[in-house]
C-alpha cells in the first residue's frame, strides 16, 4: 500500500531525510520511531503531499505522492502533530466544512457526520465551540476529520502526545478499531504504545533508516541487556565502563554512591558478569547483576545511541 524509495529531503544544507526506504503492506500498522528531530514528521508530510522530496519517490496505493497528489490525498487521512482546527467554529460546523472540502456529496454528509460522531465519541461536545475543547477532545475531532472520507490509509503523527491516561486508552481504541480494514502509519515516542498496537516498526535516526522489521525480530537481534548496581564513585565506574571494548552503557539511576547501569554488548551477548568483574577490580562493590532479553526500548536506545544518552544526561 505504501512504497517509499530513497527519499531525501534537504532544508538548505541540512539533510533531514537521507535515502529513506520502506514498505507498508495493505492492512498493516507501521510505527515510525525515532528520537526528536529524526525525520518522522518530514516523512509523513511527504507521504501526505504537504512536502516534496528532493530525491526519491513515495507511492500510496500505487500513486506517486508528487505526480498524483490529488489521488493520494483522496486515499489518505492525516492527523498532524498539532491538530489544525478552527477555534471559532463548533465541532459540527468544522466537520461539516471538512466533509465539503473532502468533496463528500451533500446526500452522504449527514450519514458520515453522525458516523464519525459515534465512532469518535463526539456526542457530548458536538455543538461546542472548538476553542472550549480539552486537548483530548480536540484530538478526537482531529481523528474524526482524518477518517471522515473513509480513507484507505491513515497517517497519525503522535496521536496520543499530551493526552491523559484515559484519553490515551480512548485514542488507542479508536486506532485499533481501524486497523483491521486500514493501513496505518503512526509515529510515537511511547514504546509501550507501539507494542500494544503494531508488529512492524521502522526506526529513523538522523534522517536514516536504522531498523525495519517486526518487533520480535528487532528485540532478538539486540540480544541481552544487563543491569548492574554498584556502590562507589560514579565517575570512576563510568571511566571503567568506557574502557571496556565492545559494549555500551547507560546510567539508569544514581543516588549518592549508589548507581545502576544498563549495559549491552555490541554483539548482543550477556556481558553482565564481565562488567561486574571490571567494576570490582576498580574497588566498587557490585550488589546486583540481572540480565534480560532486550526490550523494544533497549533496541531503540541502542539503535539511536547518542541522542537518548544526550537527552538523559541533559
Ligand atoms: P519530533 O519527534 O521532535 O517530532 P521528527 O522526527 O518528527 O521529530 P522532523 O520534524 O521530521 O523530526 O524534523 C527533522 C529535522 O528537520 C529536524 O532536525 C528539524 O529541525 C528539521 N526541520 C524540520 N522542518 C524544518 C524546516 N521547515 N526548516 C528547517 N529545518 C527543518
Amino acid at each position: 500500500m505504501i512504497e517509499v524509495r530513497g527519499l531525501t529531503k534537504l532544508y538548505g544544507d541540512f539533510r533531514a531525510l537521507d535515502d529513506v526506504s520502506f514498505d507498508v503492506g495493505d492492512g498493516q500498522i507501521l510505527a515510525l520511531l525515532g528520537p526528536n528531530g529524526a525525520g518522522k514528521t518530514t516523512t509523513m508530510k511527504i507521504l501526505t503531499g504537504f512536502l516534496s522530496p528532493n530525491y526519491g519517490t513515495a507511492r500510496v496505493a500505487g500513486f506517486d505522492v508528487v505526480q498524483k497528489s490529488a489521488e493520494v490525498r483522496r486515499r489518505i487521512g492525516y492527523l498532524p502533530e498539532r491538530t489544525p482546527l478552527y477555534d471559532d467554529m463548533q465541532v459540527n460546523e468544522f466537520l461539516g466544512f471538512a466533509a465539503k472540502l473532502r468533496g463528500l456529496r451533500r446526500s452522504v454528509r449527514p450519514g458520515r457526520l453522525s458516523w464519525v460522531s459515534e465512532v469518535c465519541g463526539l456526542g457530548s461536545f458536538w455543538k461546542k465551540p472548538i476553542a472550549h475543547l480539552s486537548r483530548g477532545q480536540r484530538q478526537r475531532v482531529g481523528f474524526a476529520q482524518a477518517i471522515l472520507h473513509d480513507p484507505e490509509v491513515l497517517i497519525l503523527d503522535e496521536p496520543t502526545a499530551g493526552l491523559d491516561p484515559n484519553q490515551i486508552v480512548e485514542v488507542r481504541r479508536l486506532i485499533r478499531s481501524f486497523t483491521e480494514r486500514k493501513t496505518v502509519v503512526l509515529s510515537t515516542h511511547i514504546l509501550q504504545e507501539v507494542e500494544a498496537l503494531c508488529r512492524h516498526v521502522v526506526v529513523i535516526h538522523r534522517g536514516r533508516v536504522v531498523a525495519d522489521g517486526d518487533i520480535d525480530t528487532l528485540r532478538k537481534k539486540h540480544g541481552y541487556v544487563s543491569h548492574v548496581t554498584a556502590e562507589g564513585d560514579r565517575l570512576e565506574a563510568e571511566r571503567g565502563l568506557q574502557d571496556l571494548d565492545g559494549m555500551s552503557f547507560f546510567l539508569e539511576a544514581s543516588t549518592g554512591t549508589h548507581h545502576r547501569f544498563r549495559v549491552r554488548a555490541d554483539n548482543g551477548s550477556d556481558c553482565g558478569e564481565r562488567v561486574a568483574v571490571a567494576l570490582r577490580g576498580l574497588g566498587l562493590e557490585v550488589s546486583e547483576v540481572t540480565t534480560t532479553t532486550a526490550s523494544l526500548e533497549d533496541a531503540f536506545r541502542s539503535l539511536t545511541h547518542g541522542s537518548v544518552e544526550e537527552v538523559a544526561h541533559a
